[in-house]
């Protein structure tokens, strides 16, 4: 607490001033401490439950060097827990301008923008077809992230702006960007990647977001095969895994086409998967689902690391000839990545046909428009999509103020 340069609060993205929340907490200021990570946070309680803190500001924390890091993040949601427990305390009343900004998509990227916008003095108008909250209250399994977690952030947060329950589409876009200031983007990558083999259309086949969305709603009365493949290697994948292994199969195995080296996991859950009993088995690529209307199995090849790298940066796997072989399973979820499901989007740049380009200001090639979250950066996380929104409200702000 006494470091000079706190390294945890410059690997926050969100910026929160950790030595003073913590001094806070030692002090019996508890609730000062959940206004000090709230001010930097919008999904305060949320990031003090499910952030990564392995890879933010426990990663760097000076105590480390001497043990162990200081439990940040765990102090940070004993705070928000604290503070939501006992009540929210009183806002600030912060100014008014005449200024309307549009926030179309409320999950981390956008309720960050929207928070930001509000305190600067806009009228911010959120679009979302669904309640608020995103993957973290759509997806993210409830054995990691109780929606009553991330309730206590989106019903804070609900006072800012004004909610319009609406799917935006082309027309609505068009309507919505020439009524307001200025536009914020923040739809995320709500379409699942296929793997485009035969046999995916079998009964029985899962796209990995609609799995943890369906179990997510109903996990007490969710069904799943007994044996139950998972393609993938990332932290999606991993969660579906635990997922399926919770809603009662027998077996879980999943099947990356690389190393364990090469995975882009959360340690922390890659241990959690091997202790729920999942099986991985590396060096595996799929070639077809097999099966008459069902699912039957999949069938794979072996695959070995050849010297050449992709654009990742990682050994591209080449399939072993004659290593055929047939995994049974009753289900398959495919979980190798998502993209943004928003052809409405026009005349907005995506270079490739993928994520969103923006400036350093996260504005879009359309003037006014501006973007953020996982539509600009694929994959990430939380935190890093609240800082998204944060920033680009402020960049928003100059743009509405210069007019
Ligand atoms: C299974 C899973 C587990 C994860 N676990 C973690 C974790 O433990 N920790 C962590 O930090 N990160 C985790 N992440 C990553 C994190 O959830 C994302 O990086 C983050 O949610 C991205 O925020 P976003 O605001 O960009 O998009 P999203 O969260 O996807 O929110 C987009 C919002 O836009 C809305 N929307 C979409 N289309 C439209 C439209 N046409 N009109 C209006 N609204 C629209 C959606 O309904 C949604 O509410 C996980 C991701 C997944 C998939």
């Amino acid at each position: 607490m006494q470091c000079f340069d706190a390294p945890c609060t410059a690997a926050c993205p969100t910026h929160i001033d950790v030595p003073k929340f913590i001094s806070m907490i030692k002090s019996n200021n508890v609730i000062g401490a959940a206004e000090v990570v709230k001010t930097s946070n919008a999904l305060a309680n949320t990031c003090g439950k499910i952030c990564p803190e392995e890879v933010f500001c426990q990663s760097v924390c000076t105590r480390g060097k001497q043990d162990s890091p200081i439990w940040i993040r765990e102090l940070h949601f004993f705070a928000t827990q604290y503070e939501k427990d006992n009540g929210f305390s009183a806002t600030k009343v912060f100014p008014k301008s005449k200024k309307t900004v549009a926030v179309v998509g409320a999950g981390p990227a956008g309720l960050g923008c929207a928070f930001e916008l509000a305190k600067l003095g806009h009228r911010v108008d959120v679009y979302d077809g669904r309640i608020p909250g995103g993957v973290p209250r759509n997806s993210i399994p409830s054995f990691r992230l109780a929606v009553r977690e991330l309730e206590s952030d989106t019903k804070f947060l609900s006072g800012f702006f004004k909610l319009k329950a609406q799917a935006v589409d082309k027309k609505g876009f068009e309507q919505i960007r020439t009524s307001h200031g200025a536009t914020f983007l923040a739809v995320g990558l709500g379409q699942d990647r296929m793997l485009g083999i035969p046999g995916e259309k079998l009964k029985g086949v899962i796209p990995v977001l609609k799995f943890l969305e369906k179990a997510k709603a109903n996990s007490t009365s969710m069904k799943i095969g007994k044996r139950v493949v998972v393609v993938g290697g990332g932290n999606v994948s991993l969660d579906a895994a635990a997922t399926a292994k919770r809603l009662g199969a027998e077996s879980v195995t999943l099947i990356y086409r690389r190393s364990e080296k090469e995975m882009r996991v959360w340690r922390s859950e890659l241990e959690e998967a091997r202790k729920q009993g999942v099986e991985i088995r590396f060096l595996v690529n799929p070639l077809s689902i097999v099966g008459k209307t069902n699912v039957e199995g999949i069938k794979c090849r072996r695959t070995r690391l050849s010297k050449r790298k992709d654009r990742s940066g990682r050994p591209i796997p080449v399939e072993v000839k004659g290593s055929n072989f047939v995994v049974e399973a009753d289900s398959v979820v495919i979980a190798i990545g998502q993209t943004i499901e928003a052809e409405w989007l026009g005349s907005v740049e995506r270079p490739k046909g993928g994520y969103v380009k923006v400036g350093k200001d996260f504005q879009t090639s359309v003037p006014g428009v501006f973007a953020g979250g996982d539509m600009i950066a694929g994959e990430g996380t939380i935190v890093q999509s609240v800082a998204h929104g944060k920033y680009a409200a402020h960049a928003i702000h100059e743009y509405l103020t210069a007019m």
